[in-house]
């Protein structure tokens, strides 16, 4: 029997984990988690209210009163980090199996994109608990000053379907190092590995209330969770619509602190000097890879006019041959999109492309070939002579569907790059150093990559500009987000 088969089998309905124990929701009804590559019915999760936010803040609220994990020997809670990377390092082919089947992407995706990073993370924060303090302040007048790095409290994470598993722990891995206690709301599409998530925290020895999952809509669980008095903190990764939400949420109830990880539309930038392989290659991956489904896309090609022909023919003819179907199969290439109004989303915005005139090389449609046809397949698509101005180079799409932009100066790129609302990611290809340089300068984004794209590091920031959200995941700075500041005064 394969991994998979065996996960089906095993897959009976799930419960919400609050406290350190599984707990139906209190209006009893469920949400069918299916598999989007297939239509299957995997299992069922509880379709969590505010009642059940409301038990899960209490529970995480009196394990962070009690002192049960923000009191501990700092060295034992770094151990029960480390230990926890082991579990999920030990249940790695398992969590991929399942990140595959309930959201659709390769499997290879879901264990390099996901679990590894996933596993990184718990190592990573595991080494910041010891090194989480204050500082000493020489001040005026006959004075100690010293400040305190004090866990934030209750922290609410609301996370995405696109990388289920690896943003939930972008959020509970320093939330737990800087020993918050933590409520956490999977998308309702991929509530399974979180919930995954929470059994083996407790295995690795995080104490009953401090990790607790609650799985439901987000109009109504996080919601809730966005207006409870009693979170001190939403760390958010989503869509720009729900950030605005979730601010408003907070402004109206508590003013708890909020930091977002929201969409983007982000420029690959292509100079006629760049080694062109690793460019190509990166402009393939960087818009097909997860399906297009990725914050951080090379959603929009610049290329210069001196090298867009070649470029694009080259680019083109790799998409056409991209195999895209079973995502369990190892030499399958693309999955399937999440959900049929995903596709749908997606469709739509090609079908503008086309009517606003840019020109269609490859894709453009939905792929039923074969047993495709029971899931949300989408060719790869590429656009050329897009318009800057043109909705599929100014709106996330979310999908595999490249939009790609003519430029003839850096001047000129620069403008396009930054012509969007967004400011998530971007990248730089040129040999020329001091222009890479001017660009890194020049663009408004939060990450700049040259000559490579989606870098990405554990130790790291990432986070964006604009309406990309602020705040920063991972690296030293996402310690920031989970601890307050307090400044103690002596008088000597
Ligand atoms: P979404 O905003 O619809 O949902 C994200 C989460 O928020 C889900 O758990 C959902 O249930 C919840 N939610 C929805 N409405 C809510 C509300 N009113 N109050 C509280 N919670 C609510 O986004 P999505 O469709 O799941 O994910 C796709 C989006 O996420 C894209 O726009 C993408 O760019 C963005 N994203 C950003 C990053 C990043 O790091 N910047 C990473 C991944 C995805």
């Amino acid at each position: 029997m394969s991994v998979a088969e065996a996960i089906r089998e095993k897959l009976s309905p799930r419960q919400l984990f609050i406290n350190g124990r599984g707990e139906d929701a209190a209006n009893g009804k469920t949400i069918e988690v299916r598999n989007p590559a297939t239509g299957e019915l995997l299992t069922t999760v509880p379709d969590g209210e505010a009642a059940d936010i409301d038990r899960a803040v209490t529970a995480a609220r009196a394990s962070f009163e009690k002192k049960t994990w923000r009191g501990m020997d700092p060295s034992k809670k770094e151990k029960i980090l480390w230990n926890l990377a082991e579990i999920l390092a030990k249940n790695a082919e398992e969590l991929a199996v399942l990140e595959s089947l309930e959201n659709g992407k390769t499997v290879r995706e879901a264990a390099g994109s996901d679990v590894g990073p996933a596993i990184d993370a718990f190592r990573y924060y595991a080494g910041w608990v010891r090194k989480i303090y204050g500082e000493t302040i020489p001040v005026d007048g006959g004075f100690l000053n010293y400040t305190l790095r004090e866990p934030v409290g209750v922290v609410g994470a609301v996370v995405p379907w696109n990388y289920p598993l690896q943003i939930a722990v972008w959020k509970v891995a320093p939330a737990l190092a800087c020993g918050c206690s933590v409520v956490l709301k999977p998308s309702e599409m991929t509530p399974l590995t979180a919930l995954k998530l929470a059994e083996f925290a407790m295995e690795a020895g995080v104490p009953e209330g401090v990790l607790n999952v609650v799985t439901g809509y987000g109009h109504t669980a996080g919601e809730a969770l966005a207006r409870h008095m009693d979170v001190d903190k939403i760390s958010f990764t989503g869509s720009t619509r729900t950030g605005r939400a979730l601010l408003k949420a907070s402004a109206e109830s508590n003013l708890k602190r909020v930091s977002l990880e929201l969409g983007g539309k982000s420029p690959n930038i292509v100079f006629p000097d760049c080694e062109m392989e690793p460019a190509i290659r990166s402009a393939f991956w960087g818009i097909f890879g997860n399906k297009g489904e990725i914050c951080s896309a090379a959603s929009r090609l610049l290329v210069h006019t001196d090298v867009h022909d070649k470029f694009l023919d080259t680019l083109v003819s790799r998409a056409k041959r991209l195999k895209v179907g079973d995502p369990l199969d190892k030499g399958t290439g693309m999955g399937s999109q999440i959900s049929q109004v995903q596709m749908e989303r997606i469709l739509s915005y090609i079908k503008s492309g086309v009517d606003q005139g840019a020109r269609l090389m490859c894709g453009g449609e939905r792929d039923t070939a074969g047993s495709n046809a029971n899931g949300f397949f989408v060719k790869p698509t590429v656009f050329a002579d897009v318009k800057p101005e043109m909705k599929i180079a100014q709106e996330e799409i979310f999908g595999p569907v490249l939009s790609a932009i003519r430029f003839q100066s850096p001047e000129e790129a620069v403008e396009i790059a930054n012509g969007t609302i967004y400011g998530l990611v971007s990248a730089v290809w040129t040999r020329d150093i001091k222009l890479a340089h001017r660009m890194a300068n020049e663009i408004k984004a939060g990450s700049v990559w040259i000559n490579t794209y989606n870098g990405f590091d554990t130790a790291s920031p990432f986070g964006g500009y604009k309406q990309s959200g602020f705040g920063r995941d991972l690296g030293a700075h996402a310690l920031e987000q989970y601890t307050n500041v307090k400044s103690v005064w002596v008088a000597l």
